[in-house]
């Protein structure tokens, strides 16, 4: 299936009322993982590329790019690639050479007017190049340490924001926070109601690794359109490898333990996408 693009993933669940998972890679391997867990689910996905995963690569967007739009390409469903969590316009500009069609500008570090602006400009510049742009607002707890989990975005400066920036979609705070190894957050769905009703574009859940999969469920019931799973791909991946290396400490080949590291991933994939419904 040809590569989708992501404003057409998300436009299709957020008409159809239900949920569409965007999941992070970091290697090849999580991107076959990913779009093999998507296959197994029939359902379409979105690999993201955060700039965290970018650095990791050495600061270069194109090879790790390369793969996942490969991989997303030769799909039997539906996938996308996206750029998530970009403070650095570089990168943004970088995704559209790169077979990227949308992006998460993240300004929420910067004073709510910085930010209006910021986001603003973000947004006509990847609109003029047919890209998808997300930002957000009140910024989701855990990312770098520098809020604390009880973060919450207001709706009225939810819509206000939307409105001043043109933004495609909306990541909010509504109690989810990165990093999370157990699914122990606890979510405000009355939060989340009353911003769907306030804020015409689809919202956003960051950090969806620490909820709980009935609540993720009841997140899209109560207006949630894309969920963000990245930590716990980790969590499979990383206990997937530990436990093949604990019972062989002669292994040399990496194949030996990548590909019960990636089958994990996969079955937790499909775990998720089972979970929203
Ligand atoms: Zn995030």
């Amino acid at each position: 299936m040809p590569l989708a693009r992501t404003a057409d993933l998300v436009s299709a669940a957020y008409r159809a009322g239900s949920g569409l998972l965007a999941f992070n890679v970091i290697t090849l391997e999580s991107a076959e993982a990913i779009v093999a867990g998507a296959e197994t689910a029939n359902r379409p996905v979105i690999l993201q590329i955060s700039e965290n995963a970018v650095k990791f690569h050495n600061g270069r967007l194109a090879p790790i790019a390369a793969a996942a739009t490969a991989v997303a390409a030769t799909a039997a469903v539906p996938v996308s690639v996206h750029l998530d969590h970009v403070e650095d316009e570089q990168l943004l500009h970088a995704g559209a050479d790169n077979g990227v069609s949308s992006a998460m500008f993240d300004a929420s570090k910067l004073e709510y007017d910085l930010n209006v602006a910021a986001t603003k400009a973000a947004a006509k510049w990847a609109h003029d190049r047919g890209m998808f742009l997300e930002a957000e607002l009140g910024e989701v707890g855990g990312k770098d340490g520098a809020h604390a989990p009880g973060v919450r975005t207001d709706p009225a400066e939810a819509a206000a924001f939307v409105a001043a920036t043109g933004v495609d979609a909306l990541a909010v705070a509504v109690g989810s926070s990165h990093a999370m190894s157990e699914p122990t957050a606890t979510l405000d769905f009355d939060l989340i109601c009353r911003l769907r009703s306030v804020v015409p574009v689809p919202l956003v859940l960051h950090g969806s690794s620490g909820v709980a999969d009935d609540d993720l469920r009841k997140a899209v019931g109560a207006g949630i359109t894309k969920i963000n799973v990245g930590t716990l791909l980790n969590v499979h991946f990383t206990g997937a490898v530990r436990e093949f290396l604990a019972a062989d400490d002669s292994v040399t080949d990496p194949r030996k333990y990548l590909a019960p590291a990636r089958n994990a991933i996969a079955g937790a994939v499909v775990a998720v996408l089972g979970a929203i419904g």
